[in-house]
């Protein structure tokens, strides 16, 4: 589908040094990007990192590498919103989607614990759907979805004729859970933001599409969320291997 060689480019930041010294996580973010379109992509990752409201951060790494392997093609998965009054009426939700999507309340319970314990995270806590217990060894540094994208044309015609904002947010949100949930592993995913100016997230999976929940948290907290509940019975290696380094595109078609 690709003709063009494809690079992947990606930005961290943080504050009080970089995070493998102890610094902050403000903000990071990945696409994908053509070599003409390199500077557009290094400044939109630039923007994002110096202007996020966590703060200035004072180290930012932006770094981009060449992809060999054959991307993947997915479509977008199908958008719910669901609009709640109240952080617990959120919440709730959420559960009740979570045990939909067929984890026990035990499990869901133990996630949460997690959550509680690493409150400076940069990437995604792997939650074993069997047994509750975090299965990836990442600690603060969590497991970082990579190496997707969706090209802004055919993101623009999806937002249009689903009545969304086409605003860069949307897309990545939608780009990350539509990237994890493509894996037989994956049985959810759980999501708010860190910024303490957002307060919407979602639960997703493929079965549940994207549900959005326009209030998972208080304005000002800047405690995000992510985590993907995994049935731990595949192999864990391959599992993280796609999540960080299969390139994906994610494609809509008007039926
Ligand atoms: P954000 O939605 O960007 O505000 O991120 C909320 C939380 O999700 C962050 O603090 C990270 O822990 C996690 N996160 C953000 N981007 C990724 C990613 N690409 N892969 C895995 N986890 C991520």
């Amino acid at each position: 589908m690709q003709e063009e060689r494809l690079y992947s480019v990606r930005m961290r930041a943080a504050k009080g040094g970089p995070h493998e010294q102890g610094g902050k996580h403000i903000s990071g973010g990945e696409m994908l990007s053509t070599y003409e379109n390199m500077r557009q992509a290094v400044n939109h990752l630039l923007d994002k990192a110096l202007t996020h409201s966590k703060g200035n951060p004072d180290f930012v790494q932006i770094q981009f590498d060449a992809i060999d392997e054959p991307i993947k093609q997915i479509d977008p998965l199908l958008i719910r919103k669901n609009e709640v009054e109240s952080v617990e009426a959120g919440q709730a939700l959420v559960r009740e989607l979570l045990e939909q999507a067929g984890i026990k309340r035990e499990v869901i319970d133990k996630a949460y614990k997690q959550l509680a314990e690493h409150s400076d995270m940069r990437g995604a806590i792997l939650v074993d759907v069997h047994s509750g217990e975090r299965i990836d060894d990442r600690r603060e540094k969590g497991v970082r979805v990579s190496r997707m994208d969706w090209w802004n044309a055919n993101f623009e015609q999806w937002a249009n004729h689903f009545n969304e904002p086409s605003y860069s947010r949307v897309k990545e949100a939608l780009v990350l859970a539509t990237k994890v949930s493509a894996h037989p592993a994956t049985i959810a995913e759980l999501c708010w933001s860190d910024d303490p100016e957002y307060i919407t997230g979602y639960v997703a999976s493929k079965a549940l599409g994207y549900q959005r929940i326009s209030h998972l948290k208080e304005y000002g907290d800047e405690q995000g969320c992510r985590l993907f509940f995994v049935d731990g019975s595949n192999d864990m290696d391959d599992y993280i291997f796609f999540l960080e380094k299969q390139p994906v595109f994610i494609h809509w078609d008007e039926v």
